[in-house]
């Protein structure tokens, strides 16, 4: 464990050493999205007006303060995502999401060239390139509303994440998972007077989706994500499948074949399920959040109370009977397993618990994956734990997911782009960083929907 004194470029090096199997890149990148970056004022946008694709707040705030407590970045955002390659570690080019934190050992900033570099405890670590502002962003819909509003691409332009009901019908202290700030997000960014559509309609996505359609002329983007908060109930007279699935239909109708189609929502019974199918999704990510039963029932108390964890995983492995079981990538929120007051005390323990769950699910050839924890301050277990989980247990864990995938004969899950070091874009954990670089089987290969 590090002492007290430990700096970061310490701690840092001394686990790139215990765990040389583990990138480098993947170290570092995993603690930027622990810990969060500071920006120097030449290192953020100028919005939608500038060159850089600036950060589009695409479900979460992924922001370790609140929008009033970011200075400079809350007026001009910082951009999207970040590029990191060279430096004394010779990272290979490494795509990391951005998550703001004006107190960060790491900082973003222009030398007197004004060439970007990454600095931790004020030594440069790494040369930064910025995202292009795309095409796309560049043209508005007929209403006036942004393309970054209505479809923002992440994952440098590989993603386009279609957040298409902003707040959760999970709602309070006594429903919202502990670690998930969507409804105040929502609330914050309206405070702010920006633009956020609570329910983004139809026919929108798709006039934005025509204009990505139209500029995105070398077709980097390559799937959607339709997500947004948990419905309980009925949104517009319709339940969870049919109001999420509402939206593939109508894209697959439109432009048949042209994404693969992703849905992040509730493990559902197996008859929405198949209706989420049936509208054209081809990847389910039904996501179980937290895999230690006693953790799970604190960090989220609404699916414990309307599903129950039990029936949830069941629902899991039943979606696979329609999907495919490649095609169904339950997501876990890496970190949490720490959380102070009830998560885990040690790194051992934690692993334990989290390959526990891994097994569980790639035995039967479900490849879970997971986001790394940004603990957000307006949200319980951000409040109580604001320097996230140990940096350890996040880079223990790529080591472990990896055996776990190659004991099971599994190889990285379809629809996140190239992995291996340098290669990889997924942005918001470093898993696909930290898998062997490799071509893809043919039955890996989603077969984007041809509609219906
Ligand atoms: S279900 Fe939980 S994680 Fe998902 S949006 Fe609602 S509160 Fe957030």
């Amino acid at each position: 464990m590090p002492s007290r004194s430990e700096n970061r470029t310490q701690l840092i090096e001394s686990l790139m050493e215990r765990f040389p199997h583990v990138p480098r890149e993947a170290v570092i990148k995993e603690d930027l999205l622990r810990g969060g970056i500071a920006f120097d004022e030449s290192a953020l946008s100028d919005n939608e007006g500038g060159e850089v694709k600036p950060k589009s707040y695409f479900i979460f705030s992924f922001d370790h303060g609140t929008l009033p407590e970011l200075g400079a970045a809350a007026l001009r955002r910082p951009p999207e995502e970040i590029v990191l390659t060279g430096g004394p570690y010779e990272l290979r080019r490494t795509v990391v999401s951005v998550r703001v934190n004006p107190s960060s050992p790491y900082r973003v900033a222009a030398d007197d060239h004004g060439v970007l570099g990454l600095y931790l405890d004020g030594a440069r670590i790494s040369d930064v390139g910025l995202p292009p502002m795309p095409d796309y962003y560049r043209h508005t819909l007929e209403n006036g509303k942004s393309v970054m509003e209505v479809a923002p691409t992440i994952q440098w332009g590989y993603l386009i994440y279609l957040t298409v009901f902003r707040v959760c019908q999970y709602f309070g202290a006594k429903e919202e998972c502990q670690y998930c700030d969507i409804n105040h997000n929502w609330r914050q960014h309206k405070a702010a007077g920006r633009p956020y559509t609570g329910v983004k309609p139809v026919e929108e996505v798709l006039e934005a989706l025509a204009i990505i359609d139209k500029y995105d002329t070398n077709k980097s983007s390559t799937a959607y994500t339709l997500t947004g908060g948990a419905i309980t109930s009925q949104i517009g007279g319709k339940d969870e499948a049919d109001f999420y699935g509402q939206y593939a239909k109508a894209i697959e109708e439109r432009f048949p074949g042209r994404w693969i189609g992703k849905v992040v929502a509730q493990a559902l019974p197996k008859a929405d399920v198949q209706r989420f199918h049936d509208y054209g999704v081809r990847i389910y990510h039904p996501n179980y959040e937290v895999w230690d039963p006693y953790l799970f029932e604190r960090y989220c108390p609404g699916k414990e109370r309307y599903v129950g964890r039990d029936e949830w995983h069941r629902r899991i492995l039943d979606s696979a009977e329609v999907f495919g079981p490649r095609n169904v990538i339950p997501n876990f929120v890496a970190g949490v397993e720490m959380a102070e007051p009830f998560g885990f005390k040690t790194v051992d323990e934690a692993i334990d618990s989290t390959v526990e769950g891994l097994q569980y699910f790639m035995s039967r050839g479900i490849t879970p994956r997971f986001t790394t924890w940004c603990p957000e301050p307006t949200t319980p277990l951000g409040k109580a734990n604001p320097q996230g989980a140990p940096l350890e247990y996040h880079v223990r864990l790529l080591e472990a997911y990896r055996a776990t995938m190659e004991a099971n004969g599994l190889t990285s899950p379809p629809g996140y782009g190239p992995a291996g070091p340098g290669n990889a874009v997924f942005s918001v954990s470093s898993f696909m960083d930290s898998l062997p670089a490799e071509e893809a089987a043919p039955e890996d290969v989603v077969a984007p929907a041809r509609g219906r």
